[in-house]
């Protein structure tokens, strides 16, 4: 009898989206002639830089002759993109990766998801609340955690992000292997400095622990002492993984291409106690079970570090860095609490009732649709989640509604 992994049955089903869909249909259909302002979600929608399409269109050229056609390329990827992400986005900021510490992937989602796994089942992991979903959901199918009881999984340690702590977690009371960290935060949006980053670090190295520093959304740092990368702090490379992804900084969503940092003196132990590289062990599971990012997305990717696309991928962060700063003035102006929109696409507004009562709130008077914070874990609730990605005009079109509805 073929049997399931039942630890997938403890997986709470998403209703946020398909939840949000419903509650839309039901208001368009009742009101049929709004125009509809979607706030809430956390895809880009701007088109690709010109640089990158350039570079895109020549690289299918290619592909076209026999002379220039390329197949299987390294699991790793190109060495010219891991070149290129090595020298712009470590070596010029004074960390110092090499091209052969990057993993080119398909996604920071599924490398997120999948590196758990070349740890052990036992670890002790802590994971922020709220959180992107993807960090809990892999631990809860490698049977890293027990129920789910009162809106949280047993045996997870949980870091609560709330007002109290400006967002950024506190170190935990209790001694854990595994830390997952995002910043500029999704959903909250809210940033981390230098010295707050070393403590993790710190308390990482005194504890034998590992970070997961998923910097997906570097490229709306504005503030240059705010750390783009981990490994601008001292000591990280022994105890940090970062992910990085260009679905951000240069609308690849759909185009997919991402790369993961596995320093070679990252280490990790066996049960008694002997060091392992997790470089290899990375490497070896990337090898087995990916295939590498197709020619043409490479070409695309490694075209946001040409002059012309750092000049375009930067343009682009600062459109919807426009947007944000827009919904941040509007929010201040309206008297509520928020978070992020500063150096990051989303601002995390404290809607002072439940979140999904907001949302209806929103939705009905307004015809905006956000995000219910409680969809990103416990301490969601109370809050809204608005992203940046939209086109000026509808961003500033939602604003006017917010103004005319709310401050009446
Ligand atoms: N990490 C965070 C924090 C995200 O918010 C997202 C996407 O929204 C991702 C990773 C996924 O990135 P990718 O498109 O590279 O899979």
């Amino acid at each position: 009898m073929i049997t399931i992994n039942e630890h997938y049955l403890k997986l709470q089903k998403s209703y946020l989206f398909s939840d949000i869909a419903k509650r839309i249909a039901v208001y368009q259909k009742n009101n049929p002639d709004t125009h509809l302002i979607k706030l809430g979600i956390g895809d880009v929608t701007r088109g690709l830089p010109g640089a990158c399409i350039d570079a895109f269109h020549k690289a299918v050229d290619e592909m076209a002759e026999d002379a220039t056609f390329r197949g299987y390329g390294p699991e790793q990827g190109y060495e010219f993109l891991r070149e290129a992400i090595a020298v712009n986005d470590f070596k010029n900021r004074g960390a110092e990766i090499s091209a052969d510490e990057i993993f080119v992937s398909d996604g920071a989602k599924c490398d997120t998801g999948n590196i758990q796994e070349i740890f052990s089942q036992d670890i002790k992991i802590a994971i922020p609340d709220p959180v992107y979903p993807a960090y809990l959901d892999t631990n809860v199918m490698a049977g890293r955690t027990g129920n789910f009881i009162d809106g949280r999984y047993e045996g997870i340690v949980y870091l609560d992000s709330v007002k109290e702590n400006n967002f950024v977690p506190s170190l935990p009371k209790e001694k854990v292997d595994l830390i997952y960290l995002c910043f500029p935060n999704n959903p909250t949006g809210s940033t981390i400095t230098k010295a707050e980053l070393k403590t993790w670090v710190d308390y990482a190295r005194d504890n034998n622990a590992l970070i997961f520093f998923d910097a997906a959304y570097e490229a709306f740092i504005r503030d240059d002492s705010l750390p783009k990368s981990i490994y601008e702090i001292e000591g990280a490379k022994e105890v940090a993984i970062e992910f990085r992804s260009f679905s951000k900084i240069a609308g690849f969503t759909g185009t997919r291409c991402a790369y993961t940092v596995v320093p070679k003196e990252c280490t990790a132990y066996d049960t008694s106690g002997n060091k392992h590289s997790v470089h290899s062990l990375w490497n070896r599971r990337h090898c087995t079970k990916f295939n590498g990012v197709s020619y043409p997305v490479q070409r695309a990717a490694e075209a946001v570090y040409s002059e012309s696309g750092k000049i375009q991928t930067r343009a682009l962060a600062d459109y919807y860095l426009k947007n944000a700063d827009l919904v941040c003035t509007t929010i201040a102006e309206l008297g509520y609490d928020f978070v992020g929109g500063e150096n990051s696409p989303y601002i995390w507004i404290d809607g002072r009732t439940d979140s999904w009562e907001f949302f209806d709130m929103l939705l009905n008077k307004t015809g905006i649709v956000c995000t219910p914070g409680a969809g990103f874990g416990k301490c969601g609730n109370g809050y809204i989640r608005i992203s940046a990605f939209n086109s000026y005009e509808n961003v500033k079109m939602a604003m006017a509604r917010l103004i005319e509805t709310l401050s009446s």
